[in-house]
């Protein structure tokens, strides 16, 4: 089917951008229209903008283009929309043309995300402000701003593939920049788990780190591209690619859209979020006893990404249920703030949505949070909390229960 794009500077698919009927149901699940409680912090306002200058000649001034700025993508809108809108495609597109139109994206943004696909610099450089920290010579408010962890590791575990690649692969694991340089702990314990249920996992080569999602997040979209191609190249065969980042997943099974080829269709098809996976695999799942289970309640959050856009958030329950006690949270989901960059790009915001959700955590009277994904996980660390991956907190229980090594 042959999109048809308006004519104004967004150049944004006209169907999409006319399905919403101004309803205003997804207001109260927006953060940012909660935050301030301006319609143009909505995801209908912004939508009217984007009408506006599409169709009504509106300027893209700087104004407008803080307006589409300050939007999380966290997508909630969109699992509350009763007519189907598409808001991230909308967002997307509409910062795609904004950083074509050098209205968005500023150099520092576009030099930092250059460096993530360079593996070995990352973690070097990684390790290299593990060490600053222990110095004291990293300014606390440099540290939250930035959303780092309290103590970098400066030597990270070797993970043990039990499959040399596509020949031999049940899955490979997704292993990505940010998380393999700053919790590669979290890619040793889903390792460990998927190997307990007796399949053999492969790691990428190089090329296979880096996916593309801040770079989608941001409007630099060929940069983005660019990154699914070597990715792509990274995973050969057939085998499931399992995630345990709900962003890097995301950001993988859109890679169909991104590149709106055949061979990148099928390539997010196998992609699949490691509690998911488990959870097709709960009859291999080791058994504990209830004195081995977990210690403490579990607080589980859903990341954004998970929830409004892999839809994939309910395997969790089923999984890590096993093995500990859960409690729900009563916001439907709601965004934490954290948002890729969204932190460091719009801290206070980012801080307001941050204490709505440290709230909702601290009625439901847990001591942990479970959370599938990095930046959520280190942007509630940020407020104090103990949030830990679903997969760490399996791995614990295993190890204590004498099912895995450790
Ligand atoms: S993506 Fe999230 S922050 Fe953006 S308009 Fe939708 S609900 Fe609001
Ligand atoms: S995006 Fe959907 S829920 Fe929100 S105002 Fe438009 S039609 Fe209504």
């Amino acid at each position: 089917m042959v999109t048809k794009r308006t004519s104004g500077p967004l150049r944004l698919d006209e169907d999409l951008l006319v399905a919403c009927v101004s309803c205003g149901l997804c207001l109260p699940h927006c953060p940012t229209y909660r935050a301030t409680g301006e319609e143009t912090a909505s995801p209908r306002g912004r939508i009217s903008l984007m009408r506006a200058i599409e169709f009504d000649g509106l300027a893209v001034d700087d104004t407008a283009v803080g307006f589409l700025e300050k939007c999380v993508m966290c997508r909630a809108c969109e699992t509350a929309c009763p007519s189907g809108v598409q808001f991230g495609r909308l967002m997307e597109d509409s910062r795609s043309a904004l950083v074509l139109n050098h209205r968005s994206a500023p150099r520092w943004l576009r030099f930092a995300l250059g460096l993530l696909p360079h593996h070995r610099l990352m973690l070097a450089g990684s390790s290299l402000l593990g060490v600053a920290q222990r110095l004291h010579l990293v300014p606390a408010a440099l540290s939250a701003r930035l959303g780092l962890p309290p103590r970098l590791s400066i030597r990270r575990e070797r993970l043990q593939p039990t499959a040399t690649g596509a020949a031999d692969a049940d899955a490979w694991l997704f292993t990505g920049c940010v998380m393999d340089a700053w919790q590669r702990d979290v890619h040793a314990s889903a390792l460990r788990v998927m190997q307990a249920t007796g399949a053999r996992v492969a790691l990428p080569g190089a090329g296979g780190s880096c996916c593309g999602a801040l770079h989608m997040h941001a409007g630099l979209t060929a940069g983005a591209s660019a990154l699914a191609a070597k990715v792509m190249d990274a995973f050969p065969g057939d085998a499931p690619i399992v995630v345990d980042s709900a962003g890097c997943g995301a950001a993988l099974q859109d890679y169909g859209h991104l590149l709106n080829n055949e061979r990148a269709r099928i390539f997010s098809a196998r992609v699949i979020d490691v509690c998911a996976w488990l959870a097709l695999r709960l009859d291999q799942l080791p058994a504990v006893t209830s004195a081995q289970r977990f210690a403490s309640t579990v607080a589980v959050q859903d990341p954004c990404h998970l929830r409004h856009v892999q839809r994939a958030h309910l395997p969790v329950r089923s999984v890590l249920g096993r093995y500990a006690d859960l409690m729900e949270l009563d916001d439907e989901g709601r965004c934490c703030g954290a948002g890729g960059a969204y932190s460091i790009m719009q801290p206070e915001l980012a801080g307001i949505i941050r204490t709505e959700k440290v709230a909702v955590i601290g009625r439901t009277g847990a001591q942990v949070v479970a959370s599938g994904n990095p930046g959520c996980s280190m942007w509630l660390s940020g407020a104090g909390l103990d949030v830990r991956h679903p997969v760490t907190i399996i791995d614990e229980v295993l190890r204590g229960a004498g099912h895995v090594p450790g």
